[in-house]
């Protein structure tokens, strides 16, 4: 027996108009970080400037943030807030947003930390000397606003660095459904299925415990229950809501108990042939499920929770709903030449094999294993 640690927010605000918390907040500056476009598009990014603005907080801010963040991304915004030394990070966006932000975040409080100081799990020094940090975010997904973890790329090397740090978990997490409501159904699809991916993997990894499960089941019930609604009518706030709770409860999850094999995979597959990442997870989960189960009885104790027979094929039903294909040859998002399938497989399925969230995966896989894993998902081997 060991000691173990559940850490998740603070504190919460979820439901309609969630957005409007951020009017009762005690401050003097607020850095705003963001991607690319669509918060500024879709009014949310004013809105969230006129709400401080209620509270006495002035505000800047920093945007561009690129899906995949990188490096110079996260540096430059480390410099930007030091120039403006606020003292709450409010982060709106998809995953890249609040990935980026949570590492700016580090840099303005440590203008002399150089990157690779922080890759290292536990490296990062303590936060919250300058700045408290909220998180908002516009996908149903990533559960950045919950996790540890961010995800920083090195555009230069290609290289993909999760950084760890418990600090980085967010004082406050705002789920708005309005917010999510925007995306186009395609990324609703692949987001969600990223969810699902995260409470499937958080119920079987050997470090899920009582205080993980619940959060699990809660998320694949609700799931189940509001994906394919989300996806066919974007502009359900029922089914927007669930479905952005459920992100954020799986986030509570896999924080807390880590992944497993359909992560591994998926982050290695993704650097090879660049398929979005819910949509790796999407095609991968049935077969990593139908290899696990001879490991694991967790399946089978989620199965009877939530009245289902099957789990893998619970998933296979879901992406048909969604239309996402069953294998990576018959998925078309980007070209999955078998010639270059050939040619990467050996090296993807010893990187997914390295991959931390191996680590956490029922019974021992081996990169043989992972390999074989990759060409049933490739060709799209009969489960049933
Ligand atoms: P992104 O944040 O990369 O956003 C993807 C696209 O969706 C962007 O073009 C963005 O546009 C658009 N978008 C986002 N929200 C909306 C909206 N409400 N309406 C319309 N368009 C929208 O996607 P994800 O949330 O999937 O995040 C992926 C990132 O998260 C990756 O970098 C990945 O590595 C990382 N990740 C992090 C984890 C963690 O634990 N922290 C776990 C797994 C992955 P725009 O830029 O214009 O806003
Ligand atoms: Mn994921």
């Amino acid at each position: 027996m060991s000691t173990m640690s559940f850490s998740i927010p603070r504190l919460t605000y979820y439901g309609a108009g969630a957005l409007e918390q951020l009017a009762t907040l005690d401050g003097k500056r607020a850095a705003i970080v963001t991607g690319g476009s669509s918060m500024k598009r879709f009014g949310f990014l004013d809105q969230a400037a006129e709400l401080l603005k209620k509270a006495g907080i002035e505000s800047i801010v920093i945007d561009g943030v690129e899906p995949n963040p990188s490096v110079d991304t996260v540096i430059r915004g480390g410099k930007e807030m030091a120039a403006f030394q606020p003292d709450w990070i409010v982060a709106i966006g998809g995953g890249s947003a609040l990935d980026a932000a949570k590492v700016m975040w580090c840099f303005y409080e440590y203008p002399e930390l150089k990157f690779e100081e922080i890759i290292e799990p536990g490296s990062m020094p303590p936060l919250r000397n300058k700045a408290r940090f909220i998180a908002i975010p516009s996908t149903s997904g990533t559960a950045s606003e919950i996790t540890a973890f961010s995800v920083i790329t090195d555009t230069k090397n290609h290289i993909k660095y999760p950084i760890v740090a418990a600090d980085m978990v967010p004082d406050i997490a705002i789920l708005d459904p309005a917010i999510p409501a925007t995306m186009p159904p395609h990324i609703t699809a692949n987001t969600g299925m990223d969810v699902m991916a995260h409470a499937v993997e958080a119920i079987a990894s050997t470090a899920a415990t009582a205080f993980t499960d619940p959060y699990a089941i809660q998320a694949i019930k609700m799931v189940i229950d509001n994906l394919p609604t989300a996806y066919a009518q974007g502009d359900n706030m029922e089914a927007r809501l669930a479905m952005h709770e459920a992100s954020a409860l799986a986030g509570m999850a896999f924080t807390n108990a880590s992944l497993g094999l359909v992560h591994s995979m998926a982050h290695k597959i993704g650097g090879e042939f660049g398929v979005t990442h819910g949509l790796a997870n999407a095609i991968l989960m049935p077969y990593v499920i139908a290899y696990n189960r001879k490991f694991t009885n967790k399946y089978a104790y989620a199965e009877k929770l939530l009245g289902v027979k099957d789990l893998g094929q619970t998933v296979l039903e879901l992406n048909k709903k969604l239309g996402i294909p069953a294998s990576f040859v018959t998925c078309d998002e980007v070209d999955f030449s078998e010639k270059k399938f050939l040619a990467v497989l050996d090296r993807m399925s010893q990187h997914a094999f390295e991959d931390p969230c191996t680590l956490t995966n029922p019974g021992k896989p081996t990169a043989a294993d992972v390999k074989e894993l990759f060409e049933q998902a490739y060709y799209g081997k009969a489960l049933h």
